[in-house]
């Protein structure tokens, strides 16, 4: 599909890409660049590419398909050193979980004839770098690709067929309409549970209680998605301002509506809205977005049990699969 791909960022989404890109043989060559040789060196013993490099202008040096797979916070400086190496006719994407920032900080620094197609795998999980990555991230999981409408069709027409070929649904839409769906779906419930397991965690330091122990009873779950990147959730937060704020002030309104709820004791109230996210639940699982099975498919055999980092606190129960996205 493609004689050379470039990837610049080898993490969780980048490293998954290589995986399915050499797994379907989409691409001739695949070069790799990142910002540390630590990773870099990873990802060659990780054998994800062809050529690697910390130079990211000798990386994308002949490239007909152009990845972006850092942070956006980055991606001005990584422009910086590109921008003058670009092959004219080429296509340069990202993978970035916003897209209105990210148009807004790539367009002035882009070539003339560069394909510039914003994208964004609706896929992932709470892990990070080169060995987290898998080939079927993105089967059955959208796409989204936000491209101008004066970008050349042809060229997003050979991006949508890429996507789908590692087995992606792909939707084109506009960059504003991305981030405010984004942001209900996924920013704020990342807001959610980074509040709640911070809370929990000030307060199990606070009193000695035992919330960690007795954390199965739903306060886990947000843990996994409160485990996810710092480095990209801050840049989610910093780039994708306005939208959250805006979702945000909805949930706070329902949340104050939810409190009045329980203060009053409306039992009719609690348990008609308990239904309706109840049916919520069952259409994401019709759709092929979650899985049925019984508590998120968990093996209900011995939880494996793995040391904390030094700077974490002892959560002690490592859960896999997930699918979190962005
Ligand atoms: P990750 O696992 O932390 O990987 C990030 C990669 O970017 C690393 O290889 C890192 O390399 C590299 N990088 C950081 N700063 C760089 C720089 N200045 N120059 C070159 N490379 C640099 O992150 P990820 O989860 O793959 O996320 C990457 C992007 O995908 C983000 O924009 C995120 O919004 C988006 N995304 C994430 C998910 C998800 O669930 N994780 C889902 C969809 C989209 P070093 O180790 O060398 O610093």
């Amino acid at each position: 599909m493609f004689e050379k791909l470039t990837l610049i960022g080898i993490g969780l989404i980048g490293s998954s890409i290589a995986r399915a890109v050499r797994l379907k043989d989409l691409a001739k060559t695949i070069a790799i660049t990142t910002r540390k040789s630590e990773t870099l060196e990873e990802a060659r013993a990780l054998g994800l590419g062809d050529i690697y490099t910390l130079d990211a202008a000798e990386a994308v040096e002949g490239a007909d398909l152009v990845i972006l797979c850092t942070p956006v916070g980055v991606y001005a400086e990584v422009m910086g050193q590109i921008r003058d190496r670009l092959k004219p006719g080429a296509i340069l994407s990202d993978v970035g979980s916003v897209k209105g920032h990210v148009m807004k900080v790539i367009e002035p620094l882009l070539p003339a004839g560069v394909h510039f197609i914003p994208g964004h795998p609706l896929a992932g999980t709470e892990h990070s770098g080169p060995a987290a990555g898998f080939a079927d991230l993105f089967v059955n999981r959208w796409c989204v690709l936000t491209p101008k409408k004066d970008v050349d069709p042809v060229a997003v027409d050979r991006l949508v067929s890429f996507w789908g070929a590692l087995g992606s649904n792909v939707e084109c839409m506009d960059a504003a309409h991305h981030d405010m769906v984004l942001a209900i779906t996924s920013h704020v419930p990342h807001l959610i549970a980074y509040n709640i397991v911070g809370t929990v965690a000030d307060l199990e330091a606070d009193t000695q209680s035992e919330v960690i122990k007795f954390s199965a009873s739903g306060f886990r779950d947000f843990t996994r998605i409160a485990a996810s990147d710092p480095v990209m959730w801050r840049d989610v937060f910093l780039t994708n301002r306005e939208a959250v704020l805006e979702m945000l002030g909805r949930f706070l309104e329902d949340l104050s509506r939810l409190q009045r709820m329980v203060r009053v004791g409306d039992g009719p109230g609690m348990q008609e809205l308990f239904t309706r996210t109840r049916a919520v639940r069952r259409s994401i699982i019709t759709a092929g977005q979650e899985t049925a099975a019984v508590d998120f498919g968990r093996p209900h055999g011995q939880p494996e049990v793995v040391a904390p980092p030094e700077d974490v606190p002892a959560f002690a129960v490592r859960e896999h699969g997930g699918g979190e996205d962005a």
